[in-house]
């Protein structure tokens, strides 16, 4: 009988994480203090993150950081994660292609954030902090701090879009039943907010208000700090336990891909599938694509440009190298939330500029067509992020196909879409539509921030 799922037992949990920026040739270059234009240090990160992970996101030297035992015994609860072969897909698809996926949707929130969810709280705690904040939109990150925040013993307040927070009911319960507190976004709880309610008391909220509220919140709290779920490095280097438990997973099947593919946001559960095998690229030398699946109505691998730029709207954070279409791009309404970036992370975007991986762009109704089929081969329904991963997948075993060859194909399942069930609703009543950016409309945007390159 043929393996469909590939297994790790629990003291195969990865005990370092991967910085790849260590063997990088080019370093990804530094974060900006937005005022005086000088290179971020360490210490200025420290009033708003914890020591720990400051550190870490600075860190352009160690390889490998240590996993603390506390975080490896907690990542047990439902690491290690299956590797899958797709046969269900590859049959439907009758290709030779050889279909695996890393199931990251079988963690108790659905989906890969809550690695380093646990890895920010572990550091929070160790520190003496007994309050943190953040923001959430669709509210995936909210739903694993909380978790994490409960598991360690922290006073949690998340700042959830109001259109969200109205909208996406059930993941506001899973942060409640965990014990977090839900404030809707923009709130009387903070100056910001109490501003923007007293000049628009109808303001629906966005991601950029919500930040600024959890963060002034952080500021103003003793003992608090702020989290922020992608986009950083120390966020992509807790990801990396995917791909390093990966890489053993597919040494026992016996096979090495030829493509990895994750879906990209602001790029977390992306360097967390690739960056292990990417090491094998840039220590090796070894032939191995990697690809990025971003949505085709919020495109900056394939059409932003690589310059610095903040990583929120409004404007408040240092400034990020990175390929991005603006900060002040406002994308489309799509299903895939997590997708609704404006930017890609300084790693990734290095990477990126440096040609070591590629990008490709997907139209949401191509991903919901792929999400079905991935569905009803597979019987898991994916996020509609993950969907934009699947979809290139697809598209890899479909060439194959067509050039008669064998391929091996990874991506990652970033998550599962059973809370998401109301878009795929929308899509199976024929109401989705596609949405696509014009280049016009990335330059005009750009063409609006400061060009430092
Ligand atoms: C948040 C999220 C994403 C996008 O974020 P990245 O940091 O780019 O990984 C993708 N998939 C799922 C399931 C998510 O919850």
């Amino acid at each position: 009988m043929s393996t469909k799922k590939f297994l790790l037992e629990e003291k195969d949990i990865p005990t370092a994480w991967y910085n790849i920026v260590a063997d990088m040739k080019n370093k990804p270059r530094p974060m900006l203090n937005p005022q005086t234009k000088q290179p971020l240090k360490e210490e200025d990160l420290y009033p708003l993150f914890s020591k720990g992970v400051s550190h870490q996101e600075m860190n352009t030297t160690d390889a490998w950081i240590e996993i603390p035992e506390e975080v490896r015994e907690l990542y047990k609860v439902w690491r290690p994660t299956p590797l899958v072969r797709a046969y269900g897909l590859e049959k439907m698809l009758d290709t030779p292609a050889h279909i695996y996926f890393k199931n990251e949707s079988v963690s108790p929130i659905g989906s890969h954030k809550l690695n380093s969810a646990l890895a920010q709280a572990y550091y929070c705690k160790q520190e003496g902090t007994t309050n943190i904040t953040t923001e959430t939109g669709a509210g995936q990150w909210g739903a694993a701090l909380s978790y994490a925040a409960k598991a360690f013993g922290l006073e949690l307040a998340v700042y959830m879009v109001k259109v969200s927070y109205h909208q996406k009911p059930y993941r506001r319960s899973i942060m409640q039943t965990f014990g977090a507190q839900v404030i809707a976004s923009p709130s009387m709880s903070t100056k910001a907010g109490r501003k923007i309610l007293t000049d628009h008391p109808n303001y629906q909220g966005s991601l950029g208000t919500a930040i600024s509220e959890a963060v002034e919140l952080a500021m103003q709290t003793p003992n608090c700090k702020y989290t922020l779920g992608s986009v950083l490095n120390h966020v992509m280097l807790h990801q990396t336990v995917i791909g390093l438990e990966a890489e053993k997973q597919m040494e026992m099947a016996g096979e090495y891909p030829d493509v990895v593919i994750g879906c990209f946001g602001g790029g977390s559960n992306f360097s967390g599938i690739t960056f292990p095998f990417l090491r094998h690229k840039l220590t090796e030398g070894k032939e191995i694509r990697i690809v990025a699946a971003e949505p085709a109505s919020c495109p900056k691998l394939t059409r932003g440009q690589f310059q610095y730029d903040f990583g929120d709207e409004a404007g408040y954070t240092p400034l990020i190298p990175m390929f991005t279409l603006g900060h002040n791009f406002a994308p489309a309404n799509i299903h895939a939330g997590g997708l609704r970036y404006h930017g890609a992370g300084s790693i990734v975007s290095q990477l990126m500029k440096d040609g070591l991986m590629n990008a490709a762009d997907i139209k949401q109704l191509d991903t919901f067509q792929a999400a079905t089929m991935f569905a009803q081969a597979e019987g898991i329904i994916p996020a509609p992020e993950s969907s934009h991963a699947i979809a290139v997948a697809i598209n890899e075993a479909l060439q194959a196909k067509e050039e008669g060859k064998q391929r091996t194909i990874l991506f990652n399942l970033s998550g599962h879409g059973l809370i998401d069930m109301a878009a795929y609703d929308q899509y199976l009543a024929g109401d989705l539509g596609n949405y696509e950016v014009t280049d016009e409309d990335v330059a005009k945007n750009l063409a609006e921030i400061e060009k430092i390159i």
